[in-house]
């Protein structure tokens, strides 16, 4: 027999069935604007321990915690007003923004720090759920720790499906890549930790000074915060990364090439292409999808062009670079 997974629509029964799972300290898969979370009660340490349990996490890779609303994540935080001037441009958004903690986040979300990561989703489903709650829900991927990010609910029945308590339909992620991660506890020198949908661009122009990217090292590679692992987002089959504009001969048998928009020739065997006319929002809500996909047809080799370096793009090859990483 198939194991039991527990997927529910977004109806009123629904949310209320995934309010008492969470209030018992079981685990959710909720869908986000960015990719599916898998939740549980932020301020319990025993649905936290669940949580990385679940994932096969590291205990030192801290989690993002979501709330319902500004007002409810600054009451957890110590924040300045560079982060009210964020969060009234970019919240309810897929923005995070990195803070000193008040006690009672406890110390297992962060993984010891005293700061805390935070942000308020933009999914319908997830905000109705959140204020039905009296706590906030972290979430880190609902995916096995280092595999592919799920942005549909068969993403995550495949894989978790049947160690969580539910996985509350809402189809397909806006935006198919995570949050972009700033950390502002120096408010005057906000430091991006990830890439993600908000581009630092934007960021600079609404607080009105530099953002800093993760700082170097003496060997040159770029110093990683918390549980940035260089190897991430990894399908299982062998995968490769090459410039953009480069994948210009056909794949061989047993080959799969993944452009990212669609050829002039697509017939031949093997093409994949990420987007229509090379829209990089519709590369991003594609990317895990067909990662996924590819990883389950017993490909000797998955060669993907990296995106233009604009917008997104950064945010997609920071993916890319680390799912063709081997470590
Ligand atoms: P995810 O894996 O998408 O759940 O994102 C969680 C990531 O956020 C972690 O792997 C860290 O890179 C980052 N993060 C979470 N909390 C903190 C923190 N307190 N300080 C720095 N980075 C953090
Ligand atoms: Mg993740």
């Amino acid at each position: 027999m198939a194991p039991h997974v527990n997927i529910l629509k977004g109806d009123p029964d629904s949310l209320r069935e995934c309010a008492r799972l969470l209030e018992s300290n079981e685990l959710v898969a909720v869908p986000t604007e960015t990719v599916y979370g898998l939740a549980g009660n932020a301020l319990s340490i025993e649905a936290v321990r669940k949580i990385f349990s679940v994932k096969g996490r590291p205990l030192i890779d801290p989690l993002i915690t979501h709330f319902k609303s500004a007002d409810s994540a600054f009451s957890h935080v110590h924040a300045p007003e560079q982060a009210q001037v964020l969060a009234s441009r970019f919240w309810p958004g897929p923005l995070t923004l990195v803070l000193e903690k008040m006690p009672d986040i406890p110390d297992l979300v962060t993984a010891g720090l005293n700061s805390v990561a935070i942000r308020v989703p933009n999914q319908p489903l997830m905000l109705a759920l959140l204020q039905q709650l009296d706590f906030p829900l972290a979430a880190p991927s609902a995916n096995p720790f280092g595999y592919v990010s799920p942005t549909r609910p068969e993403h995550v029945a495949q894989t978790l499906g049947p160690k969580i308590g539910a996985i509350l339909d809402g189809g397909s992620c806006q935006h198919g890549l995570e949050s972009t991660i700033l950390d502002l506890r120096e408010p005057q020198a906000p430091r991006l930790l990830r890439p993600g949908p908000i581009c630092a661009d934007e960021i600079e122009t609404t607080l009105g000074c530099k953002v800093h990217t993760a700082k170097k090292n003496a060997s040159g590679a770029a110093q990683t915060s918390p549980g940035q692992l260089t190897q991430h987002y990894s399908p299982r089959t062998q995968m490769e990364l090459v410039a953009h504009g480069q994948l210009t001969s056909p794949p061989s048998t047993g080959e799969a090439f993944v452009l990212q928009k669609k050829p002039i020739d697509p017939s031949p065997n093997g093409l994949y292409w990420l987007s229509e006319d090379g829209d990089l929002k519709e590369v991003a809500r594609n990317l895990f999808n067909l990662i996924q996909k590819l990883d389950g047809m017993q490909l000797a080799r998955i060669v993907v062009e990296a995106a233009p370096p604009e917008g997104i793009g950064a945010a997609i090859n920071d993916r890319l670079h680390r799912a063709a990483a081997r470590s």
